[in-house]
């Protein structure tokens, strides 16, 4: 299905295959992400990402927020592992981990990226990550010769900050603006928004038809971030699984208006209703 916009060509998403389990398989078979965030008074953020990777399906989920302050336990989901600088752990480690960073990172989340840009297996930046990696040449210079794939899960405002453009030039042709990201630094970019656009470097870009402005409120970028780490955890090209779970995300957003008669979707309860349409 091919639809015209800004003069490129895009397809648009369409929902995805379950994911089947089969019966011999144990949580190593559903890979173990790290998420790397939650500065001070954001560690809110670093968990939802986390709660997410697990409704996933990961086979375990760490949680390491940049807040030496902050409590290791997320009490209403005790699967999940607080690690405080998991981002020093052994190279190996990291090379068989899927980190989701950036989320609530603030500032803080810099330290942490030369060591994930050189080591990190799987790699999703999202929100500071994306921040610092757009104030920093040295940084897009790792990122750009990765061996593991990447993907850069942008608002507007965070893709215009990578491209030295401003937010309303990206919204003015979404798609061009998706693949001129994905090939300048050689990632899966998900240019979110309504109708976000999934691009890489050589491909036809995805443009997704679900989500609603139910999505709009604190939290539900870093639910999408997890989600997509803790579903490519288990395997799978990054790009058809970045559509994916982008098309998960907006589909149980439209589930949710349609349940909720308008009320407002809290980002927690997002997460929820992933794990049930999953
Ligand atoms: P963030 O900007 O990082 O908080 O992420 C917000 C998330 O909600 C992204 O996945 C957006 O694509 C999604 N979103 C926000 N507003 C809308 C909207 N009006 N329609 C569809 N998706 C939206
Ligand atoms: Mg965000």
């Amino acid at each position: 299905l091919g639809v015209a916009a800004g003069g490129e060509t895009a397809r648009l998403a369409a929902a995805p295959a379950r994911a089947v389990r089969r019966h011999a398989q144990h949580k190593g078979s559903f890979g173990d992400v790290a998420v790397v965030g939650g500065a001070p008074g954001m560690a809110g953020a670093a968990w939802l990402a986390a709660r997410a990777a697990l409704a996933a399906g990961a086979g375990r989920v760490y949680c390491s927020l940049l807040d030496a302050e902050a409590p290791l336990l997320d009490p209403t989901r005790p699967e999940l592992m607080g690690r405080p600088a998991w981002w020093r752990s052994p190279p190996a480690t990291l090379a068989a981990a899927t980190v989701v960073a950036g989320c609530g990172g603030g500032q803080a989340v810099r330290e942490a990226m030369p060591a994930l840009l050189a080591h990190a297996g799987r790699l999703v930046l999202d929100a500071d990550a994306l921040n610092v990696l757009a104030a920093d040449l040295s940084l897009q210079r790792l990122l750009t010769r990765r061996a593991q794939p990447t993907v850069l899960t942008p608002h507007p405002l965070e893709a215009a900050r990578l491209l030295g453009t401003t937010a309303a030039a990206v919204q003015a042709d979404r798609l061009a603006a998706a693949q001129r990201l994905a090939e300048r630094l050689g990632c899966v970019v998900v240019l979110k928004g309504s109708g976000s656009v999934v691009a890489a470097p050589g491909a036809l870009p995805s443009l997704n038809p679900t989500g609603n402005a139910l999505l709009a409120t604190a939290g539900t970028g870093d639910v999408l971030a997890g989600w997509l780490g803790g579903a490519w955890a288990a395997g799978g090209e990054a790009f058809a699984t970045a559509v994916a779970a982008v098309w998960q995300h907006g589909h149980a957003a439209d589930r949710a208006l349609a349940a909720g008669a308008g009320r407002p979707l809290r980002a927690a309860d997002l997460v929820d209703a992933l794990h049930a349409s999953a």
